[in-house]
C-alpha cells in the first residue's frame, strides 16, 4: 500500500508540482494585467485611485478601488475603466492560442503555455458572465451610460462558451503531442 503511494507520488507528484509551478505565475500574470489596465484606465481619464490591491483583497482576489463611489459614476468612460481589462486579456488569450506552436516541443513548455491560455481563455469571459450573477463587478459599469447588465453577461456567457470550445481543442492537441512525444522515446511505457 505505501510502496503504491509512494510510486504514486515519484510519479504523478513531480508532474502536479511542475504543473502547479506554472499554473501559478500564469494566473498571477493575469490578474496583474488585469487591475495594471484598470489602474491605466483610471489614470488616462483622470479618475482618482485610492488602491491598488494586488491578491489583497480578500479570498486572494484583487482590486483597484476608484475614488469615485460606484453609484456616482457617469459616462462611457467608465466602461472603458471596467472593461479593457478582460477585452485586453481574453485577446492576449488568443493571441497565446494562435501562437501555440511557439511552446515548442519540449512538454513543460507546451503546458506551461496551455495553463497560460486557460486563465486568459476563461478566466475574465467566466468573471463577466457567470461569477458577475453572483458577486457583480466590472459588469455593474453598464450603469454609468444607463444601461442593463444582463446584455454584458449574455455576450460574455457567448465569449466564454466559444472559449471552452477553442481550449479543449487545444488540450486535445497537447495531450495527443504529449503521447506522440512517449510513443517515439525509445523504451517508454504508458506512465500515464
Ligand atoms: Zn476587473
Amino acid at each position: 500500500m505505501i510502496s503504491l503511494l509512494v510510486e504514486f507520488l515519484r510519479k504523478r507528484g513531480r508532474r502536479y508540482l511542475l504543473y502547479l509551478g506554472v499554473a501559478v505565475p500564469a494566473a498571477m500574470c493575469h490578474n496583474l494585467l488585469h487591475e495594471a489596465v484598470h489602474y491605466i484606465g483610471a489614470i488616462v481619464f483622470g479618475e482618482g485611485v485610492t488602491a491598488f490591491r494586488f491578491l489583497t483583497n480578500g479570498w486572494g482576489t484583487s482590486q483597484v478601488v476608484f475614488s469615485m463611489p460606484v453609484e456616482q459614476r457617469v459616462g462611457g468612460h467608465w466602461l472603458v475603466v471596467a472593461w479593457a481589462p478582460s477585452i485586453v486579456t481574453t485577446l492576449l488569450g488568443y493571441g497565446l492560442y494562435a501562437a501555440r506552436s511557439v511552446a515548442g516541443r519540449h512538454p513543460v513548455s507546451r503546458y506551461a503555455w496551455l495553463y497560460a491560455g486557460f486563465f486568459f481563455l476563461l478566466l475574465d469571459p467566466f468573471y463577466m458572465s457567470l461569477l458577475s450573477l453572483a458577486v457583480g463587478g466590472d459588469v455593474e459599469a453598464a450603469a454609468a451610460v444607463g444601461l442593463p447588465v444582463w446584455p454584458v453577461q449574455a455576450v460574455a456567457a457567448a465569449v466564454l462558451l466559444f472559449n471552452v470550445r477553442l481550449f479543449t481543442r487545444w488540450q486535445k492537441e497537447v495531450q495527443e503531442a504529449r503521447v506522440g512525444t512517449e510513443e517515439m522515446q525509445p523504451g517508454a511505457h504508458g506512465g500515464g
